[in-house]
Parts: C-alpha cells; sequence; structure tokens
C-alpha cells in the first residue's frame, strides 16, 4: 500500500463524520464488521486496457450469435429507458422486470452452457481494480463476510472470480441471479427473485449462496444471514447512488460508504460526495479502501 499516492482522487465531504464512524466500527470490533460491495465497476475496473471494460452481463457469449443480436438489441432499448429523467420510477421498473426476464429467457432459448461462460470470462475484457486480492485477504484473516450484490448474473460473477483471482475465499458470497443447469450443463432456469438495477435494495440477503457451489443447494443459509444480519456495521462499496440502498434490508448501526465515481465527475460530484463518505475519482485503484478497512479491524488505540 505504500506508495500510492491517492490524494488527489480522494474526496471526503465530512472529515469529522468519516472519523467518528471509524472509531464507532473500530470500538464495536471486526465481529459486527461486514462488507456489501457491488460488482461491477465496483470490484472491477471501469476502464480496461484504455477501452470500458465489460459488465459481467455484457461479456457473455452465449454461442449464438442470433441470440447475442437479439440480447443487444434488447440493451439497445431499454438501456436509454433505465436512465430515462422523464419515466416515473414504477413504470421504469415494469421495464427493468421485462429486460431483466427477456435477457434471461433469450438465454434459455438459446441453449447457454456453463462452458460458454467460462470461454465468455476467459475471453473477456473484465478485470478486478488493484487491491481487490489484498482486501478480501485481509477480511477473510478477520472473517468478515464480504457480500457481494449484483443485478448481474452469480454464475458468470463466480466465474471471474475463479478465473480473475486464482484463489477462492470462502468468507465472499454471491446475491445475484442465479441459474440452474441441467446435468449435461444446459441452462435450464434461473433461482428464486429476479435482482434487476432497480430493486436491489429489496431482497439483499435472502439468495445469498456459497462461491463455488453453482450446481448445488447452497447450504447454511440460514445461519449465514443470521449471523450477517447481528452484524450491525456496514463498509459498503458501489459506482452509483442507488448501490446505497443495499443495505436497505439490513438494521445497521454505523454505515461507512465508499463510492467509485468513474466517469462524468464534473456532473456527478457534488451529489456523490453529499452521498458516500469517502469518494474516489478516475477509476482508482483498492488501496485507499484496502487502508480503510484494516484501520477498521484494527483495535490499537480505541
Ligand atoms: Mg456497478
Amino acid at each position: 500500500m505504500e506508495g500510492h499516492d491517492l490524494s488527489k482522487v480522494t474526496v471526503v465531504d465530512d472529515p469529522q463524520l468519516l472519523q467518528d464512524k471509524i472509531s464507532a466500527v473500530r470500538r464495536a470490533g471486526p465481529a459486527k464488521l461486514q462488507v456489501i460491495a457491488d460488482f461491477d465497476a465496483t470490484l472491477t475496473k471501469y476502464f480496461v486496457n484504455g477501452r470500458r471494460g465489460q459488465s459481467s452481463h455484457g461479456l457473455l457469449k452465449q454461442g449464438n450469435p442470433e441470440f447475442d443480436a437479439k440480447r443487444q438489441a434488447l440493451y439497445e432499448y431499454y438501456h436509454p429507458l433505465e436512465f430515462s429523467p422523464t419515466i416515473p420510477i414504477e413504470e421504469k421498473t415494469k421495464l427493468m422486470e421485462e429486460w431483466w426476464g427477456k435477457t434471461h429467457n433469450l438465454l434459455i432459448e438459446g441453449g447457454l452452457t456453463y462452458d460458454a461462460i467460462k470461454e465468455s470470462v476467459a475471453s473477456s475484457a473484465i478485470a478486478f481494480r488493484e487491491g481487490v486480492v489484498e482486501l478480501f485477504e485481509l477480511l477473510e484473516e478477520k472473517d468478515i463476510p464480504v457480500l457481494i450484490f449484483s443485478a448481474g448474473l452469480a454464475d458468470i460473477i463466480e466465474e471471474v472470480l475463479r478465473q480473475k483471482l486464482h484463489r477462492s475465499f470462502k468468507n465472499v458470497k454471491i446475491v445475484s441471479n442465479r441459474m440452474v443447469f441441467d446435468d449435461s450443463g444446459r441452462l435450464i432456469s434461473f433461482k428464486g427473485k429476479l435482482i434487476h438495477s432497480l430493486n436491489k435494495n429489496e431482497h439483499a440477503l435472502d439468495m445469498a449462496g456459497p462461491v463455488h457451489e453453482h450446481l448445488g443447494e447452497p447450504n447454511g443459509i440460514a445461519n449465514d444471514s443470521a449471523s450477517v444480519k447481528a452484524r450491525t456495521n456496514v463498509l459498503l462499496l458501489g459506482d452509483h447512488l442507488g448501490d446505497l440502498g443495499m443495505s436497505d434490508g439490513l438494521d445497521y448501526e454505523t454505515r461507512i460508504s465508499v463510492g467509485f465515481l468513474n466517469d462524468n465527475i464534473e456532473n456527478n460530484l457534488g451529489s456523490y460526495r453529499k452521498a458516500f463518505d469517502v469518494v474516489y475519482l478516475n477509476d482508482a485503484p483498492m488501496w485507499g479502501v484496502v487502508n480503510l478497512a484494516s484501520q477498521l479491524c484494527s483495535s490499537e488505540g480505541v
């Protein structure tokens, strides 16, 4: 971490408030802390090799060009609606349900296989921010759970973790749309309730399954979510204002929120600095969060 000068890309609107929150979390100790993180453009980089990196949804090639084109057409129709300032939120939520539902159906109809996911990830432009491995290692060592909460696809996120991190973390869990494959590795359905970009706040803990068990029923969910609910301090990582809703399902005591503002900084910094305790600009690495997390876990001087 030494040698990384993040001062130019770090914005803290209220340093005293942040300091008070850090002190409160440290006093309560690591046993009360959990991390809730968005995946795309939060754990992963916004730019990869100078170009916009791919998302967990965007990287998927289902091995059937006709269906890839159909999903792309849906993207072109619905993506502008997602950001339209004039559509009321109820209507927009229906549109997002429609979009995600149609996309999932195309994946089933088009015969997506688990092998196609592996190949898509292997050839994708997706990369973790520098310092993500160190962050997960620190949190694993301190027994702090990490919930990755995403409107993308759990099975793809798990494959990205497998291929890009080269080791697994038992403290990392995914809350996202989860696929069901048959014995030949073909997608047959989706599990549980649909998570789209506008309802990421409703069912935070209910769908969490362990990483690396995509074919099995997740075990120990009740215990996990009970223990997660007992962890009343939250370090939240996101890249959209909507990501702040990820902790809505929790009755938290102290929440420290970190926002990555990757693009369009002039227009968004005003709202981001009011909404997040810490804002990192310009697709910053994760070192500031590693540093923050290690402060939160340290009992020195508490
Ligand atoms: Mg994101």
